[in-house]
C-alpha cells in the first residue's frame, strides 16, 4: 500500500513494486486517474515530500507458487506490467526458467514506454545483460495505433500468433507456466483460455501453472 496524508488521514492504495528486491531505492509505476481521489494528488508531488508506503507486501506473482516449468509466461496490460518489472530484474527468475516471455498490451505507442526502457535496462545490465539476452522474450502489443504487433494480448496468446512471432511451441501446460496481472476483463479472458487448455491456477497454499494478480479493481 502507498498513499499520502489528505486532511490530515492517510489516504492508501494498493500498488506493485516495480523495483527489485536488491535495488536500493522503491519503484512504483502508476497511472494518473484525473479524478481519482489518490492518483489526482499523487501525480503532483514534488521532491522531498512525504508518501506512505506500508510496511507488509502481499501479493500472488511469486515463481514458488508455480509448479516447475520450462518457459515463464509474463501477460500484462497497462500498470499491470509493474510487478514483471521487478521479476525480470531477478537472477532467481533466469535460473528458474529456459525463457521468460514478457507481454506488455497498451492502447497506445508511447504506453509501452516504460516497460520498453526497464527490458532495455536490463538487457544493457552487467550483471543480467548476457542471460536476459539469451532467455528473456519481450513482445509488446498495442491494440489502437498502428505497430508491429496490433491487437490485444489475448487473442494472440488464443490464436498463437505470440508464439509464432517468437519462434516457441504454442503454450502448452506440459512446458509453460503463466503469471497474468492487468486489466480485470484481460484477467478473466486468459482464465478461460488457460482452463481450457488445461492449466490449474496456483496459490501459497497449492502451486499450480498459473497465477494472477488485478492491477486495479474497479470501484
Ligand atoms: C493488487 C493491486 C495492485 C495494484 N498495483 C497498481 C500499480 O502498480 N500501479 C497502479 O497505477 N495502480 C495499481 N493498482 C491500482 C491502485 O490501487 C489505484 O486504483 C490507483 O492508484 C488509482 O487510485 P485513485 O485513488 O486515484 O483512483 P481509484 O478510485 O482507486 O480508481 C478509480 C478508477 O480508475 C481506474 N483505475 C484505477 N487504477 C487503474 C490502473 N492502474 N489502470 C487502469 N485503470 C485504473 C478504475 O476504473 C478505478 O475504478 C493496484 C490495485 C490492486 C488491487
Amino acid at each position: 500500500m502507498i498513499g499520502i496524508q489528505v486532511d490530515g488521514k492517510p489516504l492508501l492504495r494498493a500498488y506493485s513494486m516495480a523495483s527489485a528486491p536488491y535495488e536500493d531505492f522503491l519503484e512504483f509505476f502508476s497511472i494518473k486517474v484525473a479524478d481519482g481521489p489518490l492518483t489526482s494528488r499523487l501525480q503532483r508531488i514534488k521532491i522531498g515530500d512525504a508518501i506512505y508506503v506500508g510496511r507488509k507486501a502481499t501479493g500472488t506473482l511469486l515463481t514458488d507458487n508455480l509448479l516447475p516449468g520450462r518457459r515463464l509466461y509474463l501477460l500484462s496490460t497497462g500498470t499491470g506490467f509493474a510487478p514483471f518489472s521487478s521479476l525480470i530484474k531477478d537472477l532467481e527468475v533466469y535460473e528458474r526458467y529456459d525463457q521468460v516471455v514478457l507481454m506488455h498490451g497498451c492502447r497506445h505507442v508511447a504506453d509501452l514506454g516504460f516497460s520498453q526502457s526497464v527490458v532495455n535496462g536490463v538487457l544493457e545490465s552487467e550483471h543480467l545483460g548476457d542471460l536476459a539476452a539469451s532467455k528473456l522474450k519481450y513482445y509488446p502489443v498495442v491494440s489502437r495505433e498502428p505497430f508491429d504487433n496490433i491487437g490485444r494480448v489475448t487473442d494472440m496468446i488464443e490464436n498463437g500468433v505470440a508464439g509464432t512471432d517468437l519462434k516457441i511451441s504454442p503454450l502448452n501446460v506440459a512446458e509453460d507456466r503463466v503469471m497474468i496481472c492487468g486489466n480485470p476483463n484481460m484477467i478473466v479472458d486468459l482464465k478461460h483460455i488457460l482452463s481450457q487448455r488445461e492449466f490449474v491456477e496456483g496459490s501459497s497454499a497449492k502451486p499450480g501453472h498459473f497465477v494472477i494478480e488485478k492491477a486495479f479493481v474497479e470501484r
